[in-house]
């Protein structure tokens, strides 16, 4: 099965570095043609007879003419990133040049690779499984230094080392089940009980830690929307622009950024704060209670972040509260910020909204505890007991499996409790075994894998 899903005959090509204009490119071809096709255009010397993970440098001639003189690095199988023959021309970044050694290449007997199928070749040859995979693509895609360590962790495989240690729990389970099976008539549970839920217990613990994991992956991999609100005269310019000075993250890579909703992104501690505009909010005259504007409250509702800023000078006390309860309301995850505490001065202003916890004061003009506000943004993403050092998953289709895990393990553990036989919990064990397999890629199907292969970027 496995041989028919990428047709392992054939010998791959793409180039591997960014389209366009480079210093250099590099073109990679992976299969067992690899080495006899670039032999065939590199006349120098006989790669053939040269020792694996050795460098070469000559011209690429095809047809008479001599396209470039590049130079050639050579991995034979298995010790190679898809674990086939590889070979990777390095040659002058012009696309000119890379598209003629791409089709004297394809000439001679190569076919031109989809997306992500080299590290699809890597996971089918055992180089990878299928999490570490995976992480590949986020790690190219990585554009803040935290999403950039997560992606990094899974590729080395820390995500994988955890889901062993699951599927070990979980495999020991069910071999005390069915020894006790064997021995059904004799009437004697071998299965101990109590180390039965011991083991479920700590397979749960296990995967609602991943499980929850995922809120904390999502805003490490997607970034955070963040709405800056208040009314006019509060301050929102100026703070954004304070904090726009110091963090503004670079956009124009970074993937699912919506040019009309997002302003700009800030890059805090390596989380990325997408900033949504909430212009109707900050051109408007009335105050925020009273804002029809049904689109920008929608907005804030979507926001991750709310920073309400007010005038501390302006504001009562009273006034806050209440926005502070129409935010409760709305169920929106809120930051209070007083600005231009340095007219009264702080101890005043501190007296003044002594009633009400958790505000952040600041003088976004004096750039005043703007810091502050930086760490409780952190802080107010990164809330819950997860340590960025652990396991984060950050990929949706995990999530969706790891929840199936955990509903199989409710079964298991209400069907303890409830005495059902042996034989149904096994099968319960067995469903969660098959649904952690999907994730690794032991269990897995043709048309799944090349779902997930073709979300890469070619030359892959
Ligand atoms: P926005 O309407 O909420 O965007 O408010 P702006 O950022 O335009 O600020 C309104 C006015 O308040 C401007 O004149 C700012 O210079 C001023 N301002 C902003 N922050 C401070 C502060 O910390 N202290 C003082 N004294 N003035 C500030």
């Amino acid at each position: 099965m496995l041989g028919k899903l990428t047709g392992f005959d054939d010998t791959i090509v793409a180039v591997a570095t960014a389209p366009g204009l480079g210093a250099i490119a590099v073109i990679r071809l992976s299969g067992s043609q690899a080495f006899d096709i670039t032999n065939s255009l590199f006349p120098s010397k006989d790669l053939l007879l040269q020792a694996s993970h050795t460098l070469h440098f000559g011209g690429i001639i095809a047809d008479g003419r001599i396209i470039d003189e590049v130079v050639v690095s050579l991995y034979k199988g298995p010790r190679s990133y898809t674990g086939e023959d590889v070979i990777e021309i390095s040659c002058h970044g012009s696309p000119y040049i890379q598209q003629q050694i791409i089709d004297a290449v394809t000439k001679a007997g190569a076919r031109l690779a989809k997306p992500g199928e080299f590290t699809q070749r890597a996971f089918l040859n055992g180089k990878l499984d299928l999490t570490q995979a995976e992480s590949v693509a986020d790690l190219i895609a990585s554009n803040s230094a935290a999403s950039h360590q997560t992606a990094m962790q899974q590729m080395r495989g820390g995500f994988s080392k955890e889901l062993h240690l699951l599927r070990e729990q979980l495999i020991t389970f069910s071999a005390l089940i069915e020894l006790e099976l064997d021995f059904s008539q004799e009437d004697v549970e071998f299965a101990d009980r109590t180390r039965l839920y011991e083991l479920v217990t700590a397979a749960n613990t296990t995967i609602r830690h991943l499980i929850d994991s995922f809120r904390m992956g999502n805003v490490i991999k997607n970034g955070v929307n963040t709405a800056i609100v208040g009314k006019p005269n509060a301050g929102k310019s100026t703070l954004l622009n304070t904090l726009l000075n110091e963090n503004r993250a670079i956009v124009s890579d970074i993937a699912g950024t919506t040019r009309d909703t997002i302003e700009e992104v800030l890059n805090i501690e390596g989380i990325l704060f997408r900033l949504i505009d909430t212009a109707g909010i900050r051109e408007s005259n009335d105050t925020i209670e009273s804002i029809g504007v049904q689109k920008t409250m929608e907005k804030i509702k979507e926001a991750g972040v709310v920073v309400y800023l007010f005038d501390v000078n302006e504001n009562s006390a009273e006034d806050l509260q209440q926005q502070i309860d129409s935010f409760q309301a709305d169920n929106i995850n809120f930051l209070l910020v007083g600005n231009k505490t340095d007219i009264a001065g702080e101890s005043a202003i501190q007296e003044k909204f002594s009633k009400i916890q958790g505000i952040l004061f600041i003088s976004a003009k004096n750039h005043a505890h703007v810091d502050d506000l930086k760490q409780a943004l952190v802080q107010k993403v990164l809330s819950g007991d997860i340590n960025t050092e652990d396991t984060i998953i950050t990929n949706a289709r995990h999530h969706s499996a790891l929840q199936e895990v955990l509903k199989s393990l409710h079964d298991v553990s209400n069907g303890m409790d409830n005495g059902v036989p042996g034989d149904l919990l096994a099968l319960d064990i067995r469903r969660a075994l098959h649904f952690l397999g999907e994730i690794t890629g032991e269990v897995t199907n043709e048309d799944r894998l090349d779902y997930i292969f073709s979300k890469f970027c070619i030359g892959k």
